[in-house]
């Protein structure tokens, strides 16, 4: 069968069976080397009082936040985009 991808999707390389994640968008049991990493930051203080905060020179803690996204929701999402079969073969 013709292979579209020569990793088959995956960023395993030589491995064998890897460990499962949840995907965090839709709940969605993944192979880890086969979801995508997402991560963002995130802060507790709000957007408006954070730009006042900021201009008068205080340093706001953030937090990163890491999830997990499969591969219908990270196309969904434009984590990653389709590419043209030229451009997956590379
Ligand atoms: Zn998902």
């Amino acid at each position: 069968m013709a292979k579209k991808r020569r990793s088959g999707g995956r960023t395993r390389g030589k491995k064998g069976r890897g460990s499962l994640v949840t995907c965090s968008f839709c709940g969605k049991l993944v192979p880890r080397e086969k979801a995508k990493k997402v991560t963002s930051t995130v802060s507790v203080v709000d957007f408006r009082i954070r730009k006042e905060l900021r201009q008068k020179g205080a340093l706001i803690p953030t937090t990163k936040v890491l999830k997990y996204a499969c591969i219908s929701c990270a196309v969904h999402r434009g984590i990653v985009k389709i590419r043209s079969k030229d451009e997956r073969k590379r």
